[in-house]
């Protein structure tokens, strides 16, 4: 798995208004961190700049060791796959919007990629069929059950980095204890970095980063962190 590097990054969407000013941190391979902070402290922008959306004005952001400015959008979201707090399915099949992005495999398939990727825990919740309909035209699944479908979207691809951007925090507390869970499991053999505004989501993580203002104010364990409170 490769590790993700920022270093003394730098960035702003307008010149004369920085977001993030200096920030570095590393998770190093196969780890698990996670990042919280205040609204507009910058979290959601440290994830576009990792994708390429936006370069930073200054400093570098390495994955594997290598600077990410010299990696297309495409490679980089071949490495990293991403659960947003809210995914947009296809009007198409369960087994369709799961197995999208991986070419074009087959309904088994793609059944057995989420058997192997241990996804059933997500999938098997889900109270209708592979061969359900998901959008407008067939079955209206709740918050819950799309973000499932999306979590396993994203995981039957075997990104070797998973970056989960907020992704329970819409739902409500049970279904997003039961995602957790299949999270936890499936992030233990890969490097994650995980967005979350609530501490309690993110108790397992090897390292929380704490950001305020563009940089980071504090890091550590969860129980480290409690007892600076
Ligand atoms: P967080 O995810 O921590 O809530 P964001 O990274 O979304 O924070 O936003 C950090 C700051 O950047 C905010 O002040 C926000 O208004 C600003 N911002 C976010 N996206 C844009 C954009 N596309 N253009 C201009 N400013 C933006
Ligand atoms: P959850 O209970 O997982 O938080 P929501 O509150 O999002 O789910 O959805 C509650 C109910 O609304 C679901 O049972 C679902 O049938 C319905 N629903 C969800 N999304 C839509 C939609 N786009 N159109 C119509 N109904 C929907």
């Amino acid at each position: 798995q490769p590790s993700i590097v920022f270093e003394n990054v730098v960035f702003g969407y307008e010149p004369d208004r920085r977001i993030l000013k200096g920030l570095s941190f590393a998770v190093p391979a196969g780890q698990n961190f996670a990042v919280v902070g205040p609204s507009g402290a910058g979290k959601s922008t440290l994830a576009r700049l990792l994708f390429r959306f936006y370069d930073p004005q200054e400093g570098r952001i390495l994955i594997d060791g290598q600077d990410i400015a010299g990696v297309t959008q495409e490679s980089l979201r071949a490495a990293i796959g991403i659960v947003p707090q809210d995914s947009v399915l296809f009007n198409d099949t369960i087994g369709y919007n799961i197995g999208y992005g991986r070419g074009d495999s087959t309904q088994e398939d793609v059944l057995s990629a989420a058997r192997g990727a241990a996804l059933m825990g997500l999938i098997d919740r889900l109270p209708q069929g592979f061969d359900t309909e998901v959008g407008e035209r067939g079955l209206k699944l709740s918050g819950g059950e799309k973000q499932r479908v999306a979590i396993a979207r994203t995981l039957v691809k075997n990104p070797p980095i998973l970056l989960l951007d907020e992704a329970t925090s819409a739902l409500d507390t049970r279904t997003e204890q039961d995602i957790l869970a299949t999270l936890h499991r499936v992030s233990e053999n890969r490097t994650s970095l995980s967005i979350a505004h609530r501490l309690s989501t993110i108790a397992d993580s090897d390292r929380i980063l704490v950001l305020n203002e563009g940089r980071l104010s504090e890091s550590g364990t969860h129980a480290e962190l409690l007892r600076h409170d």
